[in-house]
């Protein structure tokens, strides 16, 4: 059985602990929130910290609620709470349904939504979700707080607009305007329910059925979460038929470096990205339309 290698374990209570340990450990140490992207690449030694923080019982870091015109979700907020919430399951269908597709009850017990975005996995689900909703996020560290809009955050595998002495703290999901519709698609791995290939699709009709805004995003298929803006582009200012969509998805992949592995060749993951943006595009345009 494969352990971790030694660290030591850092129990905070406060967000300011956990700057004040990650200003004095610097790159020998990591957040621990829900635990299972980093334990597993601890016990593969994939990562090996000196220093675990662990900020499961900083208070205040758990919570969604609305504020004006946008719904707030603490970091530490675990999936399985995403699910129970009404609030979202009303304002974004797409979450909720994203969120029930993720690994099984375990993981959803214990992963959170700020570790899913701070691990920037180009695998998971959450950080496409996020991209598609144009959610900021906010990030505290010794300055302070910042906030960064979603497409400014996810730079590339693992890599995010994070610096090593800050955390997240809080997902902020704007609501979305009247007649939009969104959706959530993915080519799961049968064993880990990681995204093969997936897409995260908002669309916004305006009063005579026409696009008037679109928001794409790919999961699993490239080297990080991104928006598919060629597929954007071609869906905004046109009425939405079945081959609309279907050239527009065609470009899912555009720009994007496809990975390939033992799951897929970049070829069926472009392929993939494609045939799963059309079926995400053509539920969320059945919900706008309702
Ligand atoms: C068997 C299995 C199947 C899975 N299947 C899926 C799946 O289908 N889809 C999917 O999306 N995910 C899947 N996951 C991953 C799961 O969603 C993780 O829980 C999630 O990616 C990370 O959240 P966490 O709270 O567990 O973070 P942790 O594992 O605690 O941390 C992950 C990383 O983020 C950092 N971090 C955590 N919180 C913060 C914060 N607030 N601020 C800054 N940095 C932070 C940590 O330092 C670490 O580097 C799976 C995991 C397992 C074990």
């Amino acid at each position: 059985m494969s352990v971790p290698a030694a660290f030591d374990y850092h129990p905070v209570q406060t967000v300011d602990e956990a700057i004040a340990l990650l200003q004095q450990y610097g790159d020998e140490a990591k957040i621990l929130a829900g635990g299972h992207s980093l334990l597993p690449a601890m016990k593969l030694r994939l990562s090996q910290p000196e220093h675990l923080i662990d900020i499961g019982k900083v208070d205040g870091l758990s919570y969604i609620r609305q504020e004006h015109d946008a719904i707030a979700v603490g970091a530490l907020t675990t999936y399985v709470t995403l699910l129970h919430s009404d609030l979202l399951r009303q304002n974004f269908p797409i979450l909720i349904e994203g969120t029930e597709l993720i690994g099984d009850q375990q993981v959803r017990n214990r992963g959170t939504i700020g570790g899913s975005i701070a691990h920037s996995d180009p695998a998971a689900d959450m950080p496409g979700i996020v991209l598609a909703l144009k959610a900021h996020t906010t990030i505290q560290g010794p300055a302070g707080k910042r906030t960064i809009l979603a497409d400014d955050f996810f730079i590339d595998t693992f890599t995010t607009a994070l610096e090593a002495e800050e955390l997240v703290t809080e997902i902020r999901f704007p609501l979305l305007p009247a007649h939009s519709g969104s959706a959530y698609e993915k080519l799961e791995n049968k064993a880990s329910h990681y995204a093969v290939a997936g897409c995260a699709a908002i669309v916004t009709l305006d009063a005579n059925g026409t696009c008037q805004a679109a928001s794409i995003a790919i999961t699993g298929a490239a080297t990080t979460t991104a928006r598919a803006k060629a597929t954007e582009a071609a869906l905004v200012g046109k009425k939405l038929t079945g081959s609309v969509i279907e050239e527009a998805a065609s470009h899912a992949a555009d720009g994007l470096t496809m990975i390939a592995d033992l799951h897929g060749s970049e070829e069926y993951r472009r392929q993939m990205a494609t045939v799963i943006t059309r079926r995400a595009i053509t539920r969320a345009l059945s919900r706008a339309s309702k």
